[in-house]
């Protein structure tokens, strides 16, 4: 079967997607899935409408949201990840020797069985590494009650991987969230989260920008243009009590990712550096 997938992400404005071929479409229980293949970014995941993740650009997205965090706070060994059910995000923590345990809180078990059947060049073996720890649940419910418990684990980094403020993913962008997730971090631990694309969702920036500000000492955003995400510039959230850490010049980060063995295809020590730089569109989202 073939045919046109057209993103419903936005009322006024979007993308279509030729469908080659249609691998998979069902309902997982809680979102609607389809997986299919497409000439230019080869196999690609929507749920509920919005595109998820294509295997032809993914690592932008992967490495970004990965590297940036793990290599600036310098010493990560625990990883959370809240979503992320395709296991690029966890496939990317793990290849930082320093990285002990990356738990993934997952909701929704068809994701990560439908993404680990029709897309495993995305993962990579990363859910079979026994660093792993995955967990299927609500993550909003999983950071409170982890946070509440004085045993609870505590990470150096938290990774919001997530769908859109919406469905199952709206309760990730509430101020309660984020507040537990601050108490989910190791001192001097980053919280990092997708932050839709400035130019289409500038709401939803002011919105987390101002949730997190009230919580953590140093909150902002780092950008990357992920082609799959229409509307140029994603933007990634960043919170953490360590105001040094977004500082980081090129060359602080450069021996660490040679000390870490990295191959990226996107990131580079420059780029982490300069994704902090924010145009004006995003700072006056901020003021
Ligand atoms: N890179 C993607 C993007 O920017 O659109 C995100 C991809 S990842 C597949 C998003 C995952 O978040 C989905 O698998 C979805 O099931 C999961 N998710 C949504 N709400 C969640 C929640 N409350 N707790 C845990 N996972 C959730």
């Amino acid at each position: 079967m073939s045919g046109w997938f057209e993103e419903t992400l936005h009322p006024d404005i979007g993308q279509r997607f030729r469908m080659e071929r249609v691998l998979y479409r069902d309902r997982t229980g809680l979102q609607d899935l389809v997986i299919f293949e497409n000439r230019v970014l080869g196999r690609v995941m929507a749920l509920d409408g919005v595109i998820q993740t294509a295997e032809g650009d993914e690592f932008i997205y992967h490495e970004m949201l990965a590297h940036v965090p793990i290599l600036a706070h310098g010493r990560v060994r625990r990883v959370l990840i809240v979503g992320g059910g395709d296991g690029g995000m966890l496939r990317r923590c793990l290849e930082h020797p320093s990285v002990e345990r990356v738990t993934m809180v997952e909701i929704d078990r068809g994701v990560v069985d439908l993404s680990r059947e029709y897309l495993p060049s995305i993962s990579a073996g990363a859910f079979d590494d026994p660093r792993t720890e995955l967990v299927i649940a609500d993550g909003c419910r999983y950071v409170a009650e982890t946070a509440d418990r004085s045993d609870g684990d505590r990470f150096d980094v938290v990774i919001v991987d997530s769908t859109d403020p919406h469905g199952p993913g709206a309760v990730l962008f509430t101020s309660a969230f984020y507040a537990d997730c601050k108490r989910c971090l190791a001192p001097g631990g980053v919280l990092v989260t997708q932050n839709g694309v400035p130019f289409l969702q500038p709401d939803e920036l002011t919105q987390t920008w101002r949730r997190r500000k009230a919580l953590f000492a140093d909150s902002s955003f780092f950008m990357a243009p992920v082609p799959s995400y229409y509307g140029g510039f994603m933007a990634f959230g960043w919170a953490s009590d360590d105001e040094g850490l977004r500082a980081l010049a090129a060359a602080d980060i450069a021996p660490r990712m040679a000390a870490a063995g990295l191959r990226p295809r996107y990131y580079t020590p420059e780029i982490h550096a300069g994704s902090f730089a924010l145009p004006q569109y995003v700072l006056s989202l901020m003021a």
